[in-house]
């Protein structure tokens, strides 16, 4: 292990106990966080986490708050698009992931979503980890485009030596020089760090391709990771989604995918994993 590595004690501690979200049990049961990248409106959203319930998904995802490339693309309905959310999850009891983007929003955010995602672009804002290492909320943390086993773990450590313990992270893809695919999908990281931390994670094979088919794909072999989860972003009418459309899968594929990812973890859990 290298120098720096040995310096964090946290994210290597045995004792993480495995916390429930409304009724998801987070490191025991898998986790299928699923639903548009961003709310667009309430027939988008409502339709959209209808389909993902209907075919298994046991968390529901939404951008309210848009970290986008360009500040004229589309940047999120704001505390709309929370209170949406909110609606959502009361009405399935289900519960529900969104981004945070600005530390000045944790407790708009908290007052609506059960788990705050930490995007990419953020996972080395120190001062947001360092402020979400003091709230009572899980915390969703995506590796950084381009960060190290290292740099991921440190800002998990942020969070967790601040005091809260509830961190679950989230392999999204990483910047390569392949050009064919948005992102390169980093499984050897998720197996590396399932020899190292307790800490459970899971797979958004949706950012970590950015491509509908290739998500498909990359969906039912992240479970033999050991990952505790997947990620996939899912429209009622993907060809008209506001963001991320292409890698968007519409209710026929998402339900094919779940199909697949079920038969697979299935396989994992009785035959494969502890051979
Ligand atoms: C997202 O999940 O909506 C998102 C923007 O993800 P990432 O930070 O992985 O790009
Ligand atoms: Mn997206």
């Amino acid at each position: 292990m290298c120098m720096s590595l040995m310096e964090l004690r946290y994210v290597f501690e045995d004792s993480y106990e495995n916390f429930k979200v409304k009724n998801v049990a987070v490191g025991k049961d898998f986790l299928i966080m699923a639903g548009p990248c961003s709310v667009e409106n309430r027939e988008q959203l409502f339709d959209t986490a209808k389909i993902v319930i209907s075919n298994g998904a046991n968390i529901i995802r939404g951008g309210a708050f848009k970290p986008r490339t360009s500040p004229y693309s589309f940047q999120g309905l704001g505390e709309e698009a929370l209170k949406l959310l909110k609606e959502v999850g009361d009405m399935y009891n289900i519960p529900i992931v969104s981004e945070i983007v600005d530390v000045r929003d944790i407790d708009l955010m908290s007052k609506y979503v059960d788990i705050l995602q930490v995007g990419a672009r953020n996972m080395q804002n120190f001062s947001l980890l360092k402020e979400l290492g003091k709230i009572d909320k899980p915390i969703l943390l995506k590796n950084g485009i381009s960060s190290t086993l290292e740099e991921w773990l440190g800002s998990a450590e942020y969070i967790l030596s601040g005091g809260n313990s509830k961190v679950i992270l989230c392999e999204r893809g990483i910047r390569t020089t392949e050009t064919s695919t948005r992102n390169t999908l980093d499984l050897s990281i998720v197996c590396s760090i399932k020899r190292i931390s307790k800490l459970p994670i899971i797979v958004d094979v949706s950012h970590g391709t950015g491509n509908r088919e290739l998500s498909m794909d990359m969906s039912s072999v992240s479970v033999l990771t050991g990952a505790d989860g997947l990620m996939f972003e899912v429209h009622n009418n993907p060809s008209l989604a506001w963001s991320d459309g292409n890698q968007s899968l519409n209710e026929y594929e998402f339900s094919e995918a779940m199909v697949n990812v079920r038969k697979v973890r299935d396989f994992y859990v009785k035959e494969y994993r502890g051979i």
